[in-house]
């Protein structure tokens, strides 16, 4: 019964947030669109979904993102049109897929950000709700997924490009429907972007099998220095390979993601040296297990099975201080589950 209660308390929120949400989009003319710093899929096809429809509703959107955009993310309808600098003035400010204001880049410290209202939509459980409204479910399978609600709230007609961008999202985030917040919602949402006329095959093969060659390169030095110690396993990627690969993304290549299939893994993390010298980490977790609070120990965030953070150089001392933190956080985790 409690249970029911909570539910029907959330639906309630949630529809309370929409309208909110819609409200303050219904008052503005030039809103201001930012997702986070290494934007993935569901940062792109979110903030391009979003700001194709408000765009056909008669608002001026402006589209940014502190990072460039991936080259293997410009099959996104309209990904073309994000800057990375803003000259226009605007009216309300929408985060998308970021869950704290550092990972929105520049923007925040842009002049007349901290004037306008902002809108924070966003499906990170780390989400610090730093916004005025925030729009804000870590049960949504994907930001994408939250901007789709947003626009049935609005009763907004989905077109194909539209419905690309927001696929787009769903799938990068749910690994093309095979993580654990996969819900019966989460399938009818993509059908209903199906029906608008996106293609899951089109989809998926660019946001999830397609890579740099560069990219592969990457994977076979890093996984030659694979380990593995505790149920934790690990490699690390020195600024001197990646130059060595000729790889220029940003982050892992979404190798942890592979390394967390490793069977005798509980938690999985890649350690990259940036060209500034700081070391961008990624985590992913077996379901049962959270490297979220992990992640946020170290100032950084996600998902319990897939989070990341940054932390001062050099290489081998940030490893030692993460590992150390996430071996013993896995033993506690592990000692609760037993209990
Ligand atoms: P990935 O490893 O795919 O880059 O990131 C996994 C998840 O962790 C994503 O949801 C991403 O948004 C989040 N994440 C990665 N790095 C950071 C970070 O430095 N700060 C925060 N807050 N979240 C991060
Ligand atoms: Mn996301």
């Amino acid at each position: 019964m409690a249970k029911k209660n909570t539910t029907h308390e959330q639906v309630g929120q949630t529809r309370a947030l929409l309208k909110q949400a819609h409200q303050l989009i219904k008052s503005a003319q030039r809103p201001l669109l930012i997702c986070h710093i290494s934007p993935d899929g569901d940062a792109v096809g979110s903030m391009v979904g979003l700001g194709r429809v408000l765009r056909q509703m008669g608002l001026a959107p402006t589209l940014a993102c502190s990072d460039s955009i991936p080259d293997t993310l410009s099959f996104i309808p309209g990904s073309d049109e994000i800057v990375s600098q803003v000259d226009a003035p605007f009216d309300l400010v929408i985060a998308l897929d970021s869950s704290d204001m550092e990972r929105l880049g520049q923007f925040p410290k842009s002049p007349g950000f901290a004037d306008v209202p902002l809108l924070n939509i966003d499906h990170h459980l780390t989400n610090l709700n730093f916004g005025d409204v925030n729009l804000v479910d870590p049960q949504a399978s994907s930001t994408a997924e939250i901007v789709l609600r947003l626009l049935g709230a609005f009763g907004a007609p989905l077109d194909a490009d539209t419905a690309t961008a927001l696929l787009t999202g769903i799938v990068g985030d749910t690994r093309c429907f095979r993580t654990n917040n996969v819900s019966p919602q989460v399938l009818e949402a993509a059908l209903r972007l199906m029906k608008a006329g996106a293609s899951l095959p089109y989809v998926s093969l660019h946001a999830l099998d397609s890579r740099p060659t560069a990219a592969v390169r990457l994977w076979g030095a890093a996984l030659s220095q694979l380990q593995i110690e505790d149920h934790v396993i690990w490699t690390s990627i020195p600024l001197a390979v990646r130059q060595e690969t000729g790889y220029t993304g940003t982050g892992d290549a979404s190798l942890v993601s592979f390394l967390i299939s490793a069977e005798d893994a509980d938690a999985a993390a890649v350690f990259v040296e940036r060209d500034d010298g700081r070391i961008d980490v990624g985590l992913r977790a077996k379901p049962g297990f959270d490297v979220a609070q992990v992640a946020l120990q170290f100032g950084g965030g996600g998902h319990a099975l897939a989070a990341g953070c940054t932390l001062p150089g050099p290489l081998d001392e940030a490893q030692a201080r993460l590992l150390a933190v996430l071996k013993t956080s896995l033993v506690k985790q592990r000692a609760k589950r037993e209990t």
